[in-house]
């Protein structure tokens, strides 16, 4: 089977074929940490967790980075206000950060976060070969990049130079051209700075400041992976500038092109048809959201959307994509529960549907990662599952472990049913407690029947959802 990737800078689906054998280098833009991570950051780094982790199961050998932006404007703002010093601020976020990325799943997939601060050296070494073979130039301490010398400058995005115009809003005095970009900024009062030495024309000058925004990520990979590497992925809207930036600087500064191989980019969070980001205040914190709701429903939502879509967010959404959880986990139950016998034969059509369930699924994931259809795909083998347990008293107990291997496999590529609360017995007691509500509730004895669930949410830890399949039951335990 082929994996087929969506790369934006040939605009087409192409075969995956790192640079080398089955080593994949993968480095994703990560979180400038001046606050707490919303939905919208929490779609970008599902999505590309779920990238990584179909490369792995796919049999790649991945090596996931991603940086920390802990120099920046918003951060230096923030402390400012606050009264705080920038570094503690971000530190503070950072650690907020990875216990968000914890809680929904994506911190382990990735193998490193370096942060900007530890590779100011790095970037001074790539703004000196810059100057060197003149592609930047110097305005007292500022250093800018002349897009006019580097002929591949809109490759990624695909504009046209006048269009670019219309973005660029470093208005400087000197600047060669309107839309050149800074290497290195100027030293504000009051703000952190370095003093760095770099050598121009011929003279060494010393100068007080820091690193531009683009650096900071060519820096890292080209410390960490060298001067090319296989994918490198972001949210669409980083495609100009700051991709088209990255390109600029590694592919003039190294000689290396295509300094990466695949890039990939996920469409964004609405909200009511608008980006949800900071600057417009109309986020939802992932911490917030998770107090009331479990970590597993917001991959779900996630993922049921291709990674290349954006996707507009709506409370009705997140609740729909709970109940879809909760229903997943209570079919599994189902047919996890049934009789066990030692009958070593398996049934064919348990046999086919693991079969059926493992080629479609890996189908779905190398067309572009195509995760809506891989959770189609698992959800119908699920319910497959369920109605067989339905229509059969018992099973042998190497058709069940085949059927939820399969199963359970499967979906840990999405992140989901990571939970074994499928496994809890239902205790004979609370089956007779199911029984008497079901019967109550046909004699329309609602207020009794809701005792009843109350009863076994707290004594029994079982959660009763009336769905239209009829009442299903599912432990709460978490385990
Ligand atoms: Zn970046």
């Amino acid at each position: 089977m082929m994996l087929l990737v969506y790369n934006t800078l040939s605009r087409s689906k192409e075969e995956f074929r790192p640079l080398e054998g089955k080593k994949v280098h993968m480095f994703v833009c990560g979180q400038t940490v001046y606050d707490d991570a919303h939905l919208g950051h929490a779609k970008n780094y599902i999505n590309f967790d779920v990238v990584a982790r179909w490369l792995r199961c796919s049999g790649y050998d991945v090596k996931y980075i991603q940086n920390i932006t802990d120099i920046d404007d918003k951060i230096i703002k923030r402390a400012q206000e606050e009264g705080t010093d920038p570094i503690e601020l971000a530190r503070r976020f950072e650690t907020r950060f990875m216990e968000d990325m914890e809680a929904i799943g994506v911190r382990k997939g990735v193998d490193q976060y370096p942060r900007s601060h530890d590779y100011i050296a790095e970037m001074v070494f790539q703004i000196q070969l810059l100057l060197d073979k003149g592609y930047a130039y110097v305005i007292d301490d500022d250093v800018y990049y002349d897009v006019s010398k580097f002929q591949d400058y809109t490759k990624l995005s695909g504009m046209r130079l006048d269009e670019l115009e219309k973005h660029r809003i470093e208005p400087r005095e000197g600047k060669r051209n309107s839309y050149d970009f800074s290497l290195w900024k100027a030293a504000k009062e009051s703000e952190p700075s370095w003093r760095i030495e770099l050598t121009v024309d011929g003279k060494v000058r010393s100068l007080n400041g820091r690193p531009g925004w683009h650096i900071e990520d060519t820096a890292i990979t080209h410390a960490i992976f060298g001067k090319q590497y296989d994918l490198h992925g972001g949210a669409i809207e980083l495609i100009f500038p700051h991709h088209t930036n990255e390109i600029a600087q590694a592919e003039a500064a190294f000689g290396v092109k295509p300094f990466v191989k695949y890039w990939m980019h996920s469409g964004i969070m609405l909200i009511k048809g608008e980006k949800m980001s900071k600057s417009l205040k109309n986020f939802i914190r992932i911490r917030e959201l998770l107090k009331r709701y479990d970590a597993e429903a917001l991959r779900l939502l996630v993922i049921s959307t291709h990674y290349r879509k954006d996707f507009g967010y709506t409370e009705e959404f997140i609740k729909k994509a709970a109940a879809r959880m909760n229903y997943l986990y209570a079919s599994l139950s189902i047919f996890y529960n049934m009789n066990e016998t030692s009958d070593e034969a398996v049934p064919e059509e348990i046999g086919k549907m693991a079969t059926d369930l493992d080629s479609g699924f890996a189908q779905a994931m190398d067309d572009d990662f195509n995760t809506p259809l891989a959770l189609t795909r698992l959800s119908a083998a699920i319910d497959f599952l369920r109605t067989y347990a339905q229509a059969n008293r018992e099973i042998g107990k190497a058709a069940k472990d085949l059927a939820v291997e399969s199963v359970i496999n499967n979906a840990q590529v999405l992140g989901i049913l990571g939970k074994d609360s499928y496994k809890h017995k239902l205790a004979p007691e609370a089956a007779n407690l199911i029984r008497d509500r079901e019967r109550l509730r046909k004699e329309g004895k609602f207020n009794e029947a809701d005792a009843i669930r109350e009863k076994l949410r707290l004594e029994h830890s079982i959660s009763l959802e009336d769905s239209e399949y009829g009442t299903i039951w599912y432990s709460t335990l978490q385990s």
